[in-house]
């Protein structure tokens, strides 16, 4: 089976709000307890609210809710999904953490959304939503919370996470239910590699925790679960001694061949360069990306770059013909980690010596390890202020195997992306590409990764490529979905398989042919059966509908 990302990536609508809002609100209330039914609001403002989302793509009344819910416990959640399984027409429940989906994925139309911050806002005691315990090495974190609160809360002891996403305004339950994904993967795995415990309300309605040692199953189906099992309310994340520093080093290269052997280097761990770096990542520059282009790495002063550099930059660019690559890497040290300045020092300079970089285009910063985490924050608040945070995001993000990287990079980010038929794109955005080793992840969770041959071959390293842009201009949102649709189209072509990372399909098929794959959907289906078999949860995944 090839694998390949649908043609139609925006062609159809979201699923559409039920005509009957009015008899799902009166199944809520009557199946909930006074109490309860008081954290219910109907109004407009409210479910607005929970149908669009950071994508904005979704058409605001086809997702609308019928209701949010606003719980104060897991058992509040626990009651809502009763009521909805205890309903004679089961109505979709979906939990909503920031709302950074991108396609509609945490709606629930004509359900109810429930709005998983008011468990920090309501908790009787909320310091228990981010609890870290110093022996036991770890925090048990709310489904709501988020990461960026996850770090404070670890740093002031000493103690952090060791994976993490590059942006931190995410919640724990939304990273977990895809895969939660940076450049601290290929050595520690993702985000879902890295839970000890949770606390899941299952579709039917019960509070369970589970673990590799306990309700295995159930745990294994929630991590990268996409919603669909589960909602997370509890975390139990491990933590290691913090380092205080981190050395960012950004290197710049003329072909992708050399970018991705070097990344392959660093990640290697038996290679001669195995533990120089905790971080790795890359991105594309090309030509056409425009100022959104590199919002998304930038350090806290303004730029790696001085005036002369940005000029020998572009004169490179010139030359390789409108694309260059940029490898990102980081050594963190001091604080509570065992590694010192004189260890990065020696590190830095093997792998300034050995990587294989354009010469004299090697920059390398000091920053706090917190400004290291923080860096997309930095770039998030200019385009705040220049009003370009709240606009159309059509992104594609993808998995792919190592053989096809170099096929797709000469496909992709030196032709679809740079092609300009018609009038241009105005917008842009980063463009990453970086391996992990799928030694990493845990298959029996339910990622998808990308296969290669008959279906059955896994290469040890595969590439995620994110293609996060901004649609800021009349036309933009339609030229970068024609463009997503071609990278599909190519990819087909080309016969290069590949996975999406945040899926998005429209129907149940082509989630089982084109996501999934017969065994690994036997195993979804298997499991939802089980957790929640009126197929009441994230129904805005488009996955399942009722009844199964
Ligand atoms: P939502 O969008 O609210 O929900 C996402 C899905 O998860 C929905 O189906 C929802 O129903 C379900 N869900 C939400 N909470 C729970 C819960 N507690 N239990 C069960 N299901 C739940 N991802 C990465 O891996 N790495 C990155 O570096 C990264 N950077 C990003 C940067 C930006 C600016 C944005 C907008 C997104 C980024 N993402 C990244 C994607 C992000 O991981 C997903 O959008 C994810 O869904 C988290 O967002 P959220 O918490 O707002 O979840």
């Amino acid at each position: 089976v090839t694998l390949v990302v649908p043609p139609t990536l925006a062609a159809s609508p979201p699923p559409t709000a039920s005509s009957t809002s009015s008899v799902v609100i009166d199944d809520i209330i009557r199946g909930l307890a006074d109490t309860t039914a008081g954290r219910i609001r109907t109004d407009a403002d409210a479910t607005s609210r929970a149908s669009t989302d950071f994508g904005t793509n979704v058409t605001v009344d086809a997702a609308r809710p019928a209701a949010v819910f606003y719980p104060s416990c897991a058992a509040d959640i626990a009651a809502l999904l009763r009521a909805s399984s205890a309903s004679v027409s089961p109505f979709p429940v979906s939990a909503r953490g920031c709302g950074h989906s991108t396609r509609g994925q945490a709606t629930a139309p004509g359900g109810v959304v429930i709005d998983m911050p008011s468990l920090g806002r309501h908790a009787t005691n909320s310091s228990a939503r981010l609890a870290v315990s110093v022996d036991g090495r770890y925090i048990d974190a709310g489904g709501e919370q988020l990461w960026v609160d996850v770090r404070h809360a670890t740093l002031a002891h000493g103690l952090t996470p060791r994976s993490w996403t590059d942006y931190l305004h995410l919640t724990v339950g939304g990273t977990l239910s895809n895969a939660g994904i940076s450049g601290q993967a290929f050595r520690h795995g993702p985000q879902i590699s890295n839970v000890l415990e949770l606390d899941v309300v299952t579709g039917t309605g019960e509070m369970m925790t589970c673990s590799k040692s306990k309700e295995a199953d159930l745990f294994d189906a929630v991590l990268g679960g996409l919603g669909q099992f589960g909602i997370i309310t509890r975390a139990r994340i491990p933590l290691v001694p913090a380092p205080a520093k981190a050395r960012w080093v950004r290197l710049l290269y003329t072909g992708a061949a050399d970018l991705t052997g070097d990344q392959e280097r660093l990640i290697d761990e038996r290679g001669a360069l195995a533990g120089l770096m905790d971080y790795v990542e890359g991105s594309v520059l090309t030509d056409v990306q425009g100022l959104i282009g590199s919002w998304r790495s930038q350090p806290p002063s303004s730029s790696f770059y001085s005036e002369a550099d940005a000029a020998r930059i572009a004169a490179l660019a010139k030359e390789a013909g409108g694309v260059l690559y940029c490898l990102d890497g980081a050594v963190y040290y001091g604080g509570a980690s065992d590694t010192t300045a004189t260890d990065v020092d020696k590190g830095v300079e093997v792998m300034l010596r050995e990587l294989r970089y354009a010469r004299g285009l090697a920059f390398v910063q000091d920053v706090s390890y917190v400004q290291f985490l923080d860096r997309v924050s930095t770039g998030e608040r200019r385009l705040r202020d220049e009003g370009l945070w709240e606009v159309p995001h059509p992104w594609l993000s993808l998995f792919l195997p190592r053989s096809r990287i170099l096929d797709f990079a000469a496909g992709v980010f030196h032709g679809v992306l740079r092609r300009r038929d018609g009038a241009a794109v105005k917008g842009g955005g980063p463009v990453l590409v970086y391996p992990m080793n799928r030694g990493k992840w845990d298959g029996a969770t339910s990622a998808v990764l990308p296969t290669v041959g008959d279906g059955q071959e896994e290469e040890e390293v595969f590439y995620t490529v994110g293609i996060l842009r901004s649609a800021v201009a009349d036309g933009d949102l339609r030229r970068m979905e024609e463009q997503n649709a071609e990278v599909a189209r190519f990819c087909e072509a080309a016969g290069i398989p590949c996975t999406q990372y945040l899926p998005y399909y429209a129907t149940p098929e082509e989630w089982a042919a084109r996501h999934f794959g017969p065994g690994r959907w036997d195993r979804f289906l298997r499991r939802k059966r089980k957790y929640d078999p009126m197929a009441i949860l994230s129904r805005g995944q488009r996955i399942f509908s009722y009844p199964l």
